[in-house]
């Protein structure tokens, strides 16, 4: 497979002020073509540093890409230095001169003299034209490796890139087909979840297999190249079986499905509704499930419930719950989800209350304690959880717990 390697020019991008994103764009672009980026660096405007990325990137990598630094200005270097690092004279382009005179008599002034800088490119290169600014970019091939230079401002570098560079990088990469799947694992810490599917995982060494943690799931990527794509897709089906049938229902998506797709769509299917009824989550869950286009279909209300009076008043909590136990409870939590299903009318119901934090946590009832009730007609019942995290982390992981907990409810209500 070919390795590429990327380096993002201008001192501004090691700044919080500005965020190198052409890498990023970049490296999606290439890697469906079967072409791997194996590094990245950010060189600020300095010739030197520069000149020695080039060099280094050139001896390591067989396709090397620069973005930025092709401005006018004295600060901009990239024509010149990259030239140097391949040992290139720049040649003058009477033609890009007259077309950069022609692009500021259109903007009805003149050109000022230090734009003819953008007129030079690197002896032997083909040029990339640049319909959305004034800086062309260059096209360099070398033996068995190539030199891409692109200016920097994303709106210029992406149509040079799949104009131009992309049908080449193609050809040179040749019939890799690239396929990918997202698995998505709740209610597992990472380790687990790799403790188990590594032996599955490693006896694939085609597949990339990468287990990454968001805050709230654990993802697991798969990339499989091919020269088919049929047979990328079914090393990928095979593997994705494998893993399901070792993890289980904790596996709740296998297409990159969210959460709140995956609760949508067992409940479309089965025609059956839910409403929720939220405290210390103040109705994220009920956002969750209405971002997903549809889910008018099965989402009935939800209600943020945020003092004892109104758990009370709305969802029908009685004062004796309350008072025995406590808003933060299984009692309470149960009452919860028995009112709101009974005042919906839906067939399932959820809850949540709990203590977010950073206050009002207590010995029995630390910041992170939990509960998430759950019912449909036949029976009500909650589980008590304790989340690590900050209040916005408690808050996620309690949406999510409340959702997966409906997931594998409904899996085990139909099952039987
Ligand atoms: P330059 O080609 O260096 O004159 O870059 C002009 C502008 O393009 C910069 O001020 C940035 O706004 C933008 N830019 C340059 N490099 C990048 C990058 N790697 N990612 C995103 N934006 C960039
Ligand atoms: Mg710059």
């Amino acid at each position: 497979m070919l390795s590429a390697e990327i380096i993002a020019v201008g001192s501004e991008l090691l700044t919080p002020l500005r965020t190198d994103t052409n890498s990023l764009w970049l490296t999606e672009k290439l890697n469906d073509i079967g072409i791997e980026v194996k590094l990245k660096t950010v060189v600020g405007d300095d010739e030197a540093r520069l000149e020695e990325a080039i060099r280094d990137a050139l001896k390591r990598s067989e396709i090397v890409i620069t973005t930025g630094g092709l401005g006018p200005t004295e600060d901009d270097v990239t024509r010149q230095v990259s030239a140097k690092a391949v040992e290139r004279d720049l040649v003058y382009h009477d033609e890009l001169e007259a077309e950069l005179r022609e692009r500021f008599k259109r903007w009805g002034r003149d050109m000022p003299e230090i734009n003819k800088r953008q007129a030079f490119v690197i002896d032997g290169a083909d040029v990339l034209p640049n319909p959305n600014g004034s800086a062309v970019g260059m096209f360099l091939p070398l033996v068995g490796k190539c030199l891409a230079v692109f200016p920097g401002p994303p709106r210029e570098m992406r149509p040079m890139f799949e104009d131009f560079v992309f049908p080449k990088l193609k050809v040179l990469a040749g019939d890799v087909l690239v396929k990918r799947r997202i698995l998505r694992v709740s209610g597992m810490g990472e380790s687990a979840v790799d403790e188990i599917i590594a032996p599955i995982y490693k006896s694939y060494p085609d597949v990339q297999t990468s287990i990454l943690f968001s805050r709230v799931e654990i993802e697991i990527h798969l990339i499989a190249r091919s020269p088919s794509s049929e047979e990328a897709a079914a090393v990928l089906t095979e593997l994705t079986e494998k893993i399901c049938s070792a993890l289980g229902p904790a596996v709740f998506a296998t297409n990159g499905e969210t959460m709140e797709e995956v609760v949508g769509s067992l409940l479309k299917a089965r025609g059956k509704t839910v409403s929720v009824a939220e405290s210390c989550t103040g109705g994220m869950i009920g956002m969750r499930l209405t971002e997903v286009s549809g889910s008018s279909a099965y989402f009935i209300e939800g209600s943020v419930v945020y003092s004892n009076e109104s758990k009370l008043r709305t969802l029908n909590v009685s004062e004796l719950t309350l008072r025995d136990h406590g808003a933060v409870s299984s009692e309470t939590a149960e009452a919860m989800a028995k009112g709101m299903r009974e005042r919906s009318g839906s067939d399932f119901a959820i809850s949540v209350t709990g203590i977010a934090g950073p206050d009002g946590g207590t010995e029995e009832k630390p910041v992170g304690t939990v509960f998430i009730g759950y019912s449909d007609p036949r029976r009500t019942r909650s589980m008590k959880f304790v989340f690590p995290g900050d209040r916005e982390l408690i808050r996620w992981r309690s949406s999510q717990a409340a959702l997966d907990y409906l997931r594998r409810q409904i899996l085990k209500e139909t099952s039987n």
